[in-house]
């Protein structure tokens, strides 16, 4: 219904220029005075509803359909009653050859109506109506032609229009019905790849950001520090000999370790933009964009803190009798004559120094620029 209250607004226009064409082809047969009178009333009558029409475009998803339609229905109807009036004016003054333009003008007005109004069955009649029954009064009332001619419009009118109509419903309907189908289907699809989507960037065991996620953000957080000019933090965390805890307490219970290991991460993550990823086995990182080495320091021993405090019983472990990790921080100010690669790498390196120095601790890599 909005729609064809939309599409109606521009069939007006047409309709004003068929009333002027209508008046200047037939000037000659209608005294002045009646002629301009028709011609002015069918002018302010189309302005009347362009203004309406104007008016309702700013409301028109609030309005309930069914006062859309009535007013349609209104509109349409006096505007047929208008067009009756003027077949009635002008038909018996005119000559064979303009009674037949008129018939033909007549017919093409109804036809558009009566597709463009397909939506709504009250505004289809009310505009067929009055200007059919007003051709066909003035048809029925003249020579044998015309009477012909009348029966032929009748037919037109009752037969195939309404044939022609129901058909056209039935597409229109069709077709809604596809589009309905199609805006469900493209909607579950989207459901669907937002999923696939989310479970790509997921570790499957932790539920955490996977390694490709990780590489991803890390080569966004470059470019957006590299533009800003401020330090990029990397954290390695590797697990203390998590070989021996699975071998003593099997594989099962090492996964629900590394299960509790990667909530820690993630719930410090402290800011919008700091991702806590599984690197791969037992190792974690922790990307902090915008964080100076001392900001990665404070947080790495944050985890380190939180970690201990979930207390997972290590009895295999040569530094404590709980899991306990190892940290390597790498931190540097992005420009084009350090890498990503180096990052990571330094970050690397940090861990193994802290691993090589006891474990349960965090070592830093000293950067030329670091923050
Ligand atoms: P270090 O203190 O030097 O890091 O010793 P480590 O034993 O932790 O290191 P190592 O690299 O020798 O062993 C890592 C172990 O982590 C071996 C592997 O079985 C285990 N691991 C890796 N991924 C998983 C996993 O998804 N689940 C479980 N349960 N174990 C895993
Ligand atoms: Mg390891
Ligand atoms: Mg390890």
């Amino acid at each position: 219904m909005t729609q064809l209250y939309t599409h109606v607004s521009f069939s007006l226009p047409c309709l004003g220029l068929l009333a002027v064409g209508w008046s200047v082809l037939f000037h000659r047969y209608l005294p002045i005075g009646e002629a301009l009178g028709w011609l002015g009333g069918m002018m302010v009558l189309l302005s009347l509803r362009v203004c309406h029409l104007r008016w309702r475009q700013r409301g028109l998803a609030e309005l309930p359909l069914m006062v859309l339609e009535r007013e349609l229905f209104i509109g349409v109807t006096i505007s047929s009653i208008a067009w009756a009036l003027g077949v009635l004016l002008y038909m018996e003054h005119l000559p064979d050859a303009y009674r037949a333009a008129m018939i033909m003008l007549t017919t093409l007005i109804l036809t558009g109506s009566a597709i463009m109004l397909l939506g709504s069955r009250r505004a289809l009649y009310g505009s067929l109506l009055p200007l059919g029954f007003a051709m066909l009064f003035e048809l029925a009332g003249g020579n044998d032609q015309e009477q012909v001619v009348d029966l032929m419009l009748a037919a037109y009118l009752f037969i195939f229009l309404p044939s022609l109509l129901r058909h056209l419903r039935r597409e229109q309907i069709a077709s809604l019905h596809h589009q309905f189908a199609n805006a469900e289907l493209v909607a579950e699809l989207r459901q669907v790849s937002d999923q696939l989507r989310s479970a790509s960037r997921r570790d499957g065991l932790t539920g955490i950001a996977n390694r490709a996620h990780l590489d991803d953000c890390l080569a966004r957080a470059w470019r957006r520090c590299h533009r800003a000019r401020t330090p990029l933090s990397l954290v390695l965390v590797d697990v203390d000999y998590f070989k021996q805890f699975n071998d003593f307490y099997g594989h099962l219970p090492g996964d629900e370790c590394l299960q509790q290991i990667a909530m820690v991460l993630a719930e410090v993550e402290r800011r919008e933009d700091d991702l806590a990823a599984r690197y791969g086995g037992e190792e974690f990182a922790l990307l902090l964009p915008c964080t100076s080495v001392q900001g990665a320091l404070q947080l790495a021993d944050k985890v380190r803190v939180a970690l201990k405090a979930l207390a997972i019983p290590h009895h295999k472990s040569l530094v404590s009798s709980k899991v306990t990790c190892s940290f390597g921080v790498a931190t540097l100010v992005p420009d084009s004559t350090t890498s990503i690669a180096e990052l990571i790498q330094k970050a690397d390196a940090a861990l193994y120094q802290a691993k090589h120095n006891g474990r349960d601790r965090i070592e830093v890599a000293l950067m030329g620029k670091a923050a």
